[in-house]
């Protein structure tokens, strides 16, 4: 097996703004110097983590019956929303409230996850003060995907193993070239891997998180957060109509139906964007870019680029790849938000772009590791 370098794509890295506090990277993540970041030997080890359990802001190692019975619940609630939803538009129509409360909560809490826990928390790709860093970490914490810490040391841990053995979640390791082993593969990167125990080491990847008192306490009040992110919509439903079934359809609306969408999308950027798509850049993984998920993943779809950039900013790395959340950086940055946002060069993207030609080359790379 052939394990791809920490650096990857990362050590030659050059930042438009470098930050003389970070200094060490794994797979595209800069840790601050006075965190030990994890090596890959660590955590090809498999050996037992003596810290993994009872981790601050992270599930146990172990999952409990009564944790995945939660992870059941979360899965399948939305969906019954769903078809709440669909049975009450055949039966009385569609309300523009409704419809705005979905759309409102789907961009705050698609935005926390994309500019939150995955550009700001997970790759540190620009930097924010403590408002902002609670802003996007509760945002985050409402799509209910995980606890902010949990979910980044996942993330951190695929894209140092992207597509081999110990990759939390690739749809590549699930036996030999088969349809059963690809359908197998689809559906444990979509969600199956949502009902697996954490894997060993993985509280090594959020040392930095873990030091962050704001990221940790928002990342132990998962629960409280969710709970808003589900009761915000039905109170404003509620008091906009002044009547319970206002309150009920938000609910559904904005809470459930929202909650489906965000987590299939978010999903789908582990499965489908590993599986179907371009590739504009070499790394060696098998991460595509897929214009769907481009725009409805708020720019996370552009995975072929984030892969190869893994600690950019801006994911739609070319003109016509719209990339919202990276505007919205932008934009930050602009009224003095954020600081130091961290795109590649000219010079660094051309150097990694794969050449006409080389793409066969790059995939038999990617399958022989
Ligand atoms: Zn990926
Ligand atoms: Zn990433």
């Amino acid at each position: 097996m052939r394990i791809s370098s920490a650096a990857d794509g990362v050590s030659a890295f050059p930042l438009r703004s470098p930050s003389p506090s970070l200094v060490a990277d794994v797979g595209g993540v800069i840790f601050p110097p006075h965190i030990e970041a994890p090596k890959t030997p660590l955590a090809l080890s498999l050996e037992a983590p003596t810290e993994s359990e009872h981790v601050p802001g992270m599930h146990a190692q172990h999952q409990s019956f009564g944790h995945r019975v939660m992870v059941v619940i979360v899965v399948l609630l939305p969906a019954l929303g769903v078809v709440a939803a669909g049975w009450f538009t055949w039966g009385f129509g569609l309300d523009w409230i409704s419809l705005a409360l979905f759309a409102g909560m789907y961009i705050a809490t698609g935005l926390g996850i994309t500019v939150g826990y995955h550009r700001l928390f997970t790759h540190r790709s620009f930097e924010t003060g403590r408002v902002m860093t609670w802003v996007w970490a509760v945002l985050g914490s409402m799509a209910s995907e995980g606890p902010v810490i949990q979910w980044c040391g996942m993330h951190r841990m695929h894209h140092q193993h992207s597509d081999k053995e110990l990759d939390p979640h690739s749809p590549h390791q699930h036996g030999g070239d088969t349809a059963w082993s690809a359908v197998k593969g689809a559906f444990y990167a979509h969600m199956g891997w949502l009902f697996a125990s954490n894997p060993p080491g993985l509280a090594r990847y959020v040392k930095d998180l873990r030091a962050d008192p704001v990221v940790l306490a928002v990342s132990r009040q998962f629960v409280l957060w969710v709970l808003v992110g589900l009761a915000l919509p039905a109170i404003i439903g509620g008091l906009v109509t002044m009547s319970w079934s206002g309150a009920l359809l938000g609910f559904i609306w904005g809470g459930l139906v929202r909650m489906f969408m965000v987590h299939h999308v978010t999903w789908s950027i582990n499965s489908v964007c590993h599986i179907w798509g371009g590739r504009t850049y070499e790394s060696h993984d098998e991460s595509r870019n897929n214009l769907i998920f481009g725009v409805l993943a708020f720019g996370e779809g552009w995975h072929n680029n984030h892969h190869a950039f893994p600690a950019s900013a801006r994911h739609g790395l070319k003109w016509w790849q719209f990339d919202s959340s990276y505007l919205l950086i932008k934009a930050m940055q602009k009224v003095g938000l954020v600081t130091k946002v961290r795109v590649p060069d000219a010079e660094r993207l051309k150097a990694k772009e794969v050449k006409h030609g080389k793409l066969a080359d790059t995939h038999q790379h990617a399958h022989a590791s």
